[in-house]
């Protein structure tokens, strides 16, 4: 029903793919991360959200048709049966499942269990094989709460009251969960957030995610004090051009699940990192395979070993797909 080939996850009897990373005929999109979602497809099937975004990424002309699927509902695809489910990671992505003669198959693309309002949580679904990624798919990958992990940038902005705060997090689900996060934890200033974030944060508003204050850092003549102790929001690529130099003594924080690892965060220059990421951690990935208790367990992309060889010591078969392509846009 389902197999791995080099444009990605292959349905020969529904002749689709899953998160193709080459144009294909028929794609089914699991959510708008630029790895899992690309343009130039025939037709494509998504949820709304994700449709929507593809188009604000890519323009009108991102595919020649496409076929919106609500969370639940069932679709037949050449006698396959599918339907989305949420997977808890960005604004409208989803689990996509496929089922065809009493075998249901479950591919969660990307997928975290914590607490995030910037879009739908996580439901597990039962079924016989579970397709999970593995992006933090190690023992030493505990992510803390990510309020906590605020709370040192409002600690830092108290600290050094002149100091602009750039926060590098990725455009697509990162950037306005940090933004929500931050209104959530209490504060009310204005947010500046670069050119490339603007359209993604007014569709999220438009969705009903509010973001309060949210204005552009731009400035009319240059004026070195214009932000100071301003919270300033941009893509991680933004504050390694001239970009990041209009700020005043700038003070470069990283919103990413990477962000645990020391050396990842000395070597891009940054100054406060923030451990808030949209993937599970280690405990979170055994947490969903024990819940949905799948009869056989594929591993994507990520550390797979590791987590094929913790089913295999709780007997559950698993094995890893090796699927190259996703490079993780969201963390
Ligand atoms: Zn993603």
């Amino acid at each position: 029903m389902l197999h791995p080939t080099p444009a990605g996850l292959f349905c020969p009897i529904g002749r689709f793919h899953v998160d193709p990373v080459r144009p294909v005929e028929r794609a089914l999109i699991t959510h708008g991360h630029s790895d899992h979602a690309r343009a130039g497809h025939g037709r494509v099937l998504a949820t709304r959200q994700t449709l929507d975004i593809m188009r604000i990424r890519y323009g009108e002309d991102f595919c020649q048709s496409e076929q919106a699927a609500a969370f639940g509902d069932e679709i037949e695809v050449d006698g396959v049966k599918v339907s989305f489910h949420p997977a808890g990671h960005v604004l409208g992505s989803a689990q996509i499942a496929l089922e065809k003669d009493g075998l249901r198959i479950v591919v969660s693309g990307d997928y975290k269990r914590g607490v995030d309002p910037t879009c739908a949580p996580f439901e597990p679904v039962a079924c016989d094989v579970f397709i999970t990624e593995a992006t933090f798919g190690l023992p030493v990958f505990h992510h803390p709460d990510p309020k906590h992990e605020i709370g040192k940038l409002l600690t830092s902005l108290k600290q050094f009251p002149e100091r602009s705060h750039l926060i590098g997090a990725y455009a697509l689900g990162k950037a306005q969960r940090v933004i929500r996060l931050i209104r959530d934890c209490g504060y009310d200033e204005p947010i500046f957030i670069h050119g490339a974030l603007a359209r993604l944060c007014d569709y999220y508003t438009s969705q009903g995610i509010e973001l309060g204050d949210i204005r552009p850092a731009t400035l009319e003549k240059k004026d070195p004090n214009a932000f100071k102790g301003a919270v300033v929001v941009g893509p991680p690529s933004a504050f390694q051009d001239r970009w990041a130099r209009r700020f005043n003594e700038p003070l470069i924080a990283f919103a990413s699940g990477w962000m645990m690892v020391r050396q990842r965060a000395k070597q891009g220059g940054v100054e406060l990192p923030l451990v808030i990421s949209d993937h599970c951690d280690w405990p979170e990935l055994l947490e969903t395979i024990g819940e949905i208790a799948p009869s056989e367990v594929w591993v994507t992309h990520g550390r797979e070993e590791a987590l094929v060889r913790w089913c295999e010591l709780k007997n559950i078969p698993a094995r890893p797909l090796h699927l190259v392509g996703y490079e993780d846009e969201g963390d």
